[in-house]
């Protein structure tokens, strides 16, 4: 039988190949065709448009990689569902000081960290003698929570039949899976998780593995009054964000489904030619990556969170990674979005790199913090794997100078891909947080402190360090290098070698479970991040670590940590990370104290000129600030799009300025 066209491989030329299959030409057999199998065929029944279409995509080098079946339940399994990370890493104090357990994080895992209980004692004396003081509780459903779910049980079966009859989703109710749809990762809702004393918990929890399905799924929930809230990988809210996930009182008095859209997690296509990829929403940033470097390709968004953190999250957070020098942040390299509101409509754009066509739909999706709707999937713009990464570190007479550093860099047009200063402090954490050094740098690090202290004159307690990534070329990176070096050595920095700058970014990846560690002893602690201007940088570090101090001072609290990083460099300002660690006597009792210090904190960076956030998003934590931000009218224009994209109020949870 005659039936499939075999063109292509045979002859090159494009015009060629369109005229024989105008003219019906080469038409073959299915031998012939099994037996050539790497030619592309078409079949003699397509139209002119259909060749056409066809020969384009020859030339557009389109991948397919295959669906990804992902068993969320098993990767949560993985998950530490009381703390940050997984399962199989964690700190823990021993008797002769801290380890880290587990063997993912290079040169971190499974090693002692021998400075770090010294670095606690002397930020907070005798930290632990108390010994433990919050120990996990079993997760349960307490008395109240059964009372509850005893008076919520009609309306529940009710809308577990129509998610199932609408939307073929069989909702999950364990508990477990329930609460760990039902929070994010900020401290006070760890506490609460760890003393399972949560308010609100949603009913239910669903995981669709298609598009077709999320759109049914909103169509159920617009019909039977049923909350959705979007859920990607649940690091809102981590050492610091901001609560977008947390369930507001005034939900409860509807039926609660949690989207956890981790199992949309495939990557669609990837288009070579054109360098674009569509992305599931539920895909995590290290799925990503991995799913991308097998056709030699990256994305390049690295958040720290990104072992966890997902497509949809970051754009529905605005998310920034930590080498957005060389990668943009997550508004710079999305290029479609396909969301559907809560109608049940579908919108996305065409994947042009660029257009003036008006205001678009996908736009508003950046930091909507689930307000609006499910993102599906995006269009995201990807780049070749670079030839080189390669690290390195500087340290600095003192902050200022760092700072200076910083901002000579910004001002020439060759950046890094990451660039990082930490003051004294942070950098002494690092440090802290360091493994034994290996025989050969326990032998030099003497002589390194020699020349730093007695021939350069640093003081150990002023230094701040900058750590540095390239990525690139080889000739970008020397000519990057050159440039660093070249405003480092203006303003007295010393190298401290690639291996440093390395080991500091490792780093970032374990540190996020310190502070679970932590708080099993009383000590709580913070990160709040912002947005400020070259200008404002100095004044705005100077002035709130003196008033964080003055805080501490007013409410007795002698004992405590502050510090600081410059994270992120532009042209027009930085954005920082201010962390704090305070020791309370009784976190249950005393959390309002923590969360007290922590508002004022905010207070104090707005009052110095520093943004409600750079990339943390508002949540629920940072709403009551909204108006600092915006005026009246631009609350009014967001509140009209909401009324319009969801009239039933469908994603409830009241996130930004929709927060109660
Ligand atoms: C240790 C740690 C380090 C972090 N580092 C960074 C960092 O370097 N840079 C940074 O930007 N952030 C960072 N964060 C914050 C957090 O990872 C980001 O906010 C991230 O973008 C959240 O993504 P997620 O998939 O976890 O979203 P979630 O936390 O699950 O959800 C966050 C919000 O997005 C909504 N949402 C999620 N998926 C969708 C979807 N498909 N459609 C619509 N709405 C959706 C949710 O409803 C919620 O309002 C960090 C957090 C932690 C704990």
């Amino acid at each position: 039988m005659l039936w499939f066209l075999p063109i292509g491989t045979f002859l090159r030329k494009y015009e060629i190949k369109l005229e024989m299959a105008m003219c019906g030409w080469n038409v073959c057999d299915v031998a012939t065709r099994e037996k050539f199998t790497s030619i592309d065929w078409i079949s003699p029944s397509s139209t002119l448009k259909d060749t056409i279409e066809w020969l384009n995509k020859g030339k557009t080098k389109l991948i397919h990689p295959p669906k990804r079946s992902f068993d969320v339940i098993a990767f949560k399994n993985k998950m530490n569902l009381r703390g940050w990370g997984y399962t199989d890493s964690r700190v823990s104090l021993e008797k002769n000081g801290f380890f880290f357990h587990g063997d993912r994080y290079v040169n971190v895992s499974n090693n002692p960290l021998p400075k770090f209980k010294g670095f606690c004692n002397t930020m907070v004396p005798g930290f632990d003698d108390k010994g433990v003081r919050n120990v996990v509780v079993d997760l349960k459903p307490t008395d109240e929570q059964t009372r509850r779910d005893e008076s919520r049980k009609s309306i529940v079966q009710s809308a577990l039949y129509h998610v199932q009859q609408h939307a073929d989703l069989e909702a999950n109710t364990d508990y477990i899976v329930r609460v760990n749809g039902s929070h994010g990762q900020e401290l006070t809702e760890i506490h609460t998780n760890i003393h399972n004393s949560f308010n609100n918990i949603a009913d239910m929890v669903v995981f669709p593995e298609t598009r077709q399905s999320v759109v049914d799924l909103i169509i159920a929930a617009r019909s039977h009054d049923i909350i959705l809230i979007p859920f990607g990988g649940g690091t809102n809210g981590g050492t610091n964000v901001s609560r977008c996930l947390e369930i507001p009182d005034h939900c409860m008095d509807r039926v609660v489904c949690v989207v956890n859209m981790t199992a949309y997690c495939s990557v669609e296509w990837i288009d070579k030619t054109n360098m674009m990829a569509c992305v599931q929403a539920g895909a995590t940033g290290d799925d990503l990556e991995l799913e991308l470097g097998k056709y030699n390709v990256m994305f390049g968004h690295q958040p720290d969170s990104c072992e966890f953190s997902t497509m949809g999250g970051w754009v529905s957070t605005n998310a920034s990674g930590m080498k957005k020098n060389r990668y943009g942040n997550i508004e710079d390299n999305v290029i479609s979005v396909e969301w559907v509101d809560g109608n049940g409509n579908i919108s996305t754009n065409k994947n042009y790199q660029r257009t003036a066509i008006g205001p678009n739909s996908a736009k508003m999706m950046f930091g909507s913090e689930g307000n609006f709707g499910i993102i599906l999937s995006c269009v995201i713009s990807i780049g070749n794997l670079p030839e080189k990464t390669d690290y390195d570190s500087w340290v600095f007479p003192n902050m200022k100078k760092g700072i200076q550093f910083m901002k000579d860099v910004s001002e020439t047009d060759s950046w890094p891909a990451s660039l990082r200063l930490m003051n004294n402090e942070q950098f002494r954490l690092g440090q802290a947080f360091k493994p034994p050094a290996s025989k050969f740098k326990a032998l030099i690090d003497p002589i390194l402190k020699f020349v730093l202290t007695r021939v350069k004159g640093f003081d150990l307690m002023e230094m701040a360090a900058s750590t540095v990534v390239y990525e690139g070329s080889k000739e970008q990176i020397a000519l990057q290098k050159r440039i660093i070096s070249r405003c480092a050595g203006k303003y007295g920095g010393m190298s401290g070698g690639s291996s440093s700058g390395k080991d500091g970014y490792n780093v970032t990846f374990a540190i996020a479970y310190i502070r679970d560690c932590l708080y099993k002893y009383g000590i709580m602690g913070e990160t709040i991040e912002c947005s400020v201007s070259w200008r404002d940088l100095n004044g705005m570090l100077d002035g709130v670590t003196r008033e964080f101090h003055d805080m501490c001072d007013k409410r007795g609290i002698t004992d405590r940590f502050f510090c600081y990083r410059v994270s992120q460099i532009y042209k027009e300002g930085v954005c920082v990370y201010c962390t704090f660690g305070l020791p309370l006597d009784d976190t249950k009792r005393d959390i309002g104290i923590f969360a007290g210090i922590e508002r004022e904190t905010r207070l104090s960076i707005l009052r110095y000129g520093g943004s409600l956030s750079h990339h943390h998003g508002i949540g629920k934590l940072r709403a009551e600030f909204i108006h600092d931000e915006f005026d009246e009218s631009e609350i009014d224009v967001m509140t009209s799009i909401k009324s319009t994209v969801d009239p039933k109020n469908i994603f409830a949870n009241g996130n930004g300025i929709f927060a109660a």
